[in-house]
């Protein structure tokens, strides 16, 4: 066992899916945040257990020709990102490098090169921020929570945030320090405002703030309309009325202060109407290569009936209605079932139908009636599908599979699970959603054999 505080050597010889780096010291695992592959540096030892152990450079011994100078003043202690120490190339590299990792080690698949979908920029890419609100010696703040815990450090601009969002976010601060807004307390509960939600159309340029609250009201509202209302694109105000001690942002209730309460974007070619609530990519340009990627391995035609599981508003049943005969879409949150059936009608899509329910029972439900499906679409959150939704799916027995994945250990788990019955993977790509960021989005196609 490596001895706390006692200062070692090592090599950084792999990633974590956090995006720290990993070193073999004396046959343990050390976990080392900062570090990138092949450099060679010594490291203190500040957690050691058996098997692994945690560390901090002490002094860099060999840099990586990858290693860059921060562009962002905050990137070590901020809990957001995790790559401004590296160039992009070796980010775009080691992302696509674990989703591979993931479908050889827990897949059992033998690849040997994965193709990622790189993204152009890694600025200003995020089209939804959410800035806590913290206030000291009276005056409210927002920053970003310091890493794993709830504490926020004040902070200027984010890089991957557009400056209108920043704007935004200084609009509602003037406000709330003018007419002395409460600011919540998590230690006590007490107190107003708990954080500031925007979100912007990347082609409609609509704005939607909805801001988390402790309570039903705000003081001075068309005040802070008014404030609002200076910056371009502002469509909506919201209150979401959050009462409970819990890490979620927004509550159930939602309150329109002005406006529709929801805004509209387009997203590969079709117009989406979006509420606070809904999922939404965070990074449009990608998002819309990614569902271009999932169309292609889809090989859906005319005559097809495409089943999409987990489908949020609808944004990727939609885009692939016009290739498909029928397409059915399954989502569990009722408001973005309702959001999916408002985007087909005003797409004027009318083969597309949306059913509320969890994707596992829906599958089931489906599979009992005998539907017959072509092709399968799934877009799971992180902990990946439930085992009767690939039960449910195995028995409808679509000839392809289509399955976007933001974590490659429960795609590949999947991956494994499907080719016990009978499903063989043909096509895996990573796509880059969230540069500077450790996630990684994947998709994967695979055939019936
Ligand atoms: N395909 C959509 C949404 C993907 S995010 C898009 O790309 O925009 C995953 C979605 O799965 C979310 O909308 C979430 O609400 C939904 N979801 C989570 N658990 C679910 C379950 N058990 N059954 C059905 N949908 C679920």
């Amino acid at each position: 066992m490596l001895i706390k505080n006692q200062i070692y050597e090592a090599t950084i010889v792999d990633y974590t899916a956090e995006g720290q780096g990993v070193a073999k010291i004396e046959g343990c695992a050390v976990f080392i945040p900062n570090a990138i592959v092949g450099e060679k540096c010594t490291v203190r030892i500040e957690k050691a257990q058996k098997t692994w152990a945690a560390g901090k450079i002490v002094e860099l011994l060999e840099k990586s020709p990858h290693r860059v100078n921060r562009e962002c003043p905050v990137a070590k202690l901020c809990g957001g990102c995790d790559f401004w120490h590296m160039d992009y190339e070796e980010e775009s590299r080691l992302k696509a490098d674990r989703v591979k990792a993931a479908l050889n080690r827990i897949g059992g698949e033998n690849l040997t090169e994965l193709p990622i979908l790189s993204a152009p920029t890694c600025y200003g890419y995020r089209n939804k921020a959410q800035y806590p609100v913290a206030a000291k010696k009276g005056r409210a703040y927002t920053g970003f929570y310091r890493a794993g815990t709830h504490s926020v450090v004040e902070s200027g601009r984010c890089l991957i945030l557009p400056e209108i969002t920043d704007k935004v976010k200084d609009a509602v601060l003037d406000y709330v320090n003018q007419y002395r807004v409460t600011v919540y307390d998590e230690a006590t509960q007490k107190g107003l405002l708990r954080h500031i939600f925007v979100r912007k159309g990347e082609v409609s340029g609509q704005i939607l703030v909805c801001l988390a609250v402790n309570g039903r009201k705000l003081p001075h509202v068309p005040d802070l309309i008014d404030r609002l209302k200076q910056i371009p694109g502002f469509t909506t105000l919201v209150i979401s009325v959050n009462t409970k001690d819990t890490n979620l942002i927004l509550g159930d209730e939602f309150i329109t202060l002005y406006g529709p309460g929801y805004i509209e974007d387009t997203l590969c070619g079709l117009k989406f109407r979006l509420s606070p609530r809904s999922f939404y990519q965070v990074n449009h340009h990608q998002a819309q290569r990614l569902y271009q990627a999932a169309i292609e391995l889809a090989g859906i035609t005319k005559d097809d009936t495409v089943l999409d599981l987990y489908c949020g508003v609808g944004t990727i049943t939609l885009s692939m209605a016009a290739a498909a005969g029928k397409v059915i879409g399954v989502e569990v949150i009722p408001q973005a079932v309702a959001d999916a059936k408002d985007n087909a009608r005003r797409n004027g899509i009318e083969n597309a139908e949306f059913f509320c329910g969890d994707a596992g029972e829906a599958a089931l439900a489906l599979a009992k009636e005998g539907i017959h499906i072509d092709v399968a679409i799934v877009d799971p959150p992180r902990k990946g599908l439930n085992a009767d939704a690939i039960e449910a799916l195995a028995q409808i027995a679509p000839r392809r599979i289509v399955y976007v994945s933001c974590d490659p250990a429960t795609l590949a788990r999947d991956v494994a699970l499907f080719k016990a019955r009978g499903y063989a993977l043909q096509k895996a790509m990573a796509a880059d959603l969230f540069p500077r960021c450790a996630h990684v989005e994947s998709i994967v196609a695979m055939i019936k054999e």
